[in-house]
Formats: structure tokens, sequence, C-alpha cells
């Protein structure tokens, strides 16, 4: 049996038994680990605070035949603030969510496992969770191979005018021309702020999020875009989202 040492968050944790955990971890250059955690559930147990949903840790794991088992942890950041603010914490189910549905295990995403940390990092700050989530959103598609289209037309790769309305397709994956708009019934309007404050987040650091002023029908029509593109993308709806919009009171 091979012992490897990783650093990974947790996405997600089932009870087994009666005092054990099964973890899903998204580790730093294994990708995506199921490992069990025994005796977690029970008080004092030495691996009870690593094993708590969205932790970031440092893990001692056994390379089993079918399940990996959790040898040792040392929490390197436990995001309190993803566990005490309902808001963020919703957030923050939203993105693990994400990612461990839009992930096969082991199949290493180094810059998945970082974006996620610099985004729970950044949900720190007050009033900025949903701009972080487009700025999630965006850079996880990318990260997965499944970016939407935003320069050219997605259908015909023809020039994109910013000069009237446009349309997006989660069928095609992103921003349709006048010409390829106008053969497609299943599109979503995409105004031209909104089009524009996506290829700027798109593209920008993660510190210089705070600087843009976003018109909240322009979050709103992002927010719904991006929904429909990952929605059209999954089988079936995220579980997350429900309680993000209880929380929040909005859908
Ligand atoms: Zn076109």
């Amino acid at each position: 049996m091979a012992l490897y040492r990783t650093e990974a968050v947790v996405l997600r944790t089932y009870n087994l038994g009666e005092a054990d955990k099964i973890l899903t971890l998204f580790t730093k250059n294994r990708g995506k680990v199921r490992a069990t955690a025994r005796g977690s559930r029970r008080p004092r147990n030495h691996l009870m605070g690593v094993s708590q949903v969205f932790t970031h840790g440092s893990f001692l794991i056994f390379r089993g035949k079918n399940l990996d088992s959790v040898s040792q942890g040392t929490i390197i950041d436990a995001w309190l603030y993803l566990r005490e603010d309902l808001i963020k914490m919703a957030y923050a189910s939203y993105l693990v969510e994400l990612v461990d549905r839009f992930t096969e295990e082991y199949d290493p995403n180094e810059g998945v496992y970082l974006l996620l940390v610099g985004v729970f990092n950044y949900l720190r700050k007050d009033g900025l969770e949903r701009r972080l989530a487009r700025y999630f959103e965006l850079n996880f598609l990318r990260l997965i191979g499944l970016a939407p289209q935003l320069e050219n037309c997605a259908s015909c790769n023809g020039e994109i005018s910013v000069d009237g309305a446009l349309r997006f397709s989660p069928q095609e994956g992103g921003v349709l021309c006048p010409r390829c708009r106008q053969t497609r019934s299943d599109t979503l309007p995409l105004s031209v702020g909104t089009y524009q404050a996506m290829r700027w987040i798109a593209a920008c650091d993660v510190d210089r999020l705070s600087v843009l002023q976003i018109l909240e029908d322009t979050e709103k029509e992002m927010e719904e875009i991006l929904r429909n593109f990952i929605n059209f993308h999954l089988e079936r709806p995220l579980k997350s989202l429900e309680f993000l919009y209880t929380i929040r009171g909005t859908s």
C-alpha cells in the first residue's frame, strides 16, 4: 500500500458507520480523491477538525485498492467565515459542488485547486461574494476546457459587434454574431454591458474584482447566462443553488 502526502480542500463528506466519514477531497496534484477518515466523527479524534467540509488541509493518505484512507491530517485553514456567515457558506457550497460535479477522480488539475483556495481566501471580504462566484465560474470552466466563447461567434467564428443587443447560446457555447442569432431560438439575451463585464472578469486578477462597477441588472444577467451554460453541461441541477437562493432571498 503506497502512502502519499498532499494538500487538499474537503469538497464534501458522507457519514460511514458509527464514527467514520468518507471525504471527497480536491488535492493539489492528484485531482479529486475519495478517502475514508476513520473515527473522525468521534470527539477529540485527531482527524475530526480536518474532516469538515471546506477545510484546507495537509493530508497523509494511504492509497487503497478501492478507497484511499486518511492517515494524518493537519488544518492549513478552516475558513471560519465560511461556516459563520450563511451567505459565504452558501457560495462556498456552490463552488465545491461545481468542482465535485465537473471533475473525475485522479484527474490532476492544479489550476482548479489554486483557484478554489484563492477564491475561498477572497470570500473573507464582504460584499464580493456574487462576483467572486462569476470569477470562479469563468476561470473554472476555462481550466476544465469548457470556457464560454466570448471573443468570436460560438457558431461560425465570425466577428462580434457590440453596437446592438447580443445573444448567448448555451448549446453553441457562447456569444452569437447577428447572422447566427437569427437561426436559433434557444438563446438568451446578452446586453453589451454584461458581455463586457464577463470578458473583463474572465481576464482580470482576482484582487482587481472590487474596482469594477457592475450594475445590479448586469450582475443578474451574467449569473443567469452562466447558470444556463453550466446547467447545459450537467445531467441534473446543482443542489447548492437552492440553498443559495433561499439564503439570499432571490433566485
Ligand atoms: Zn455566427
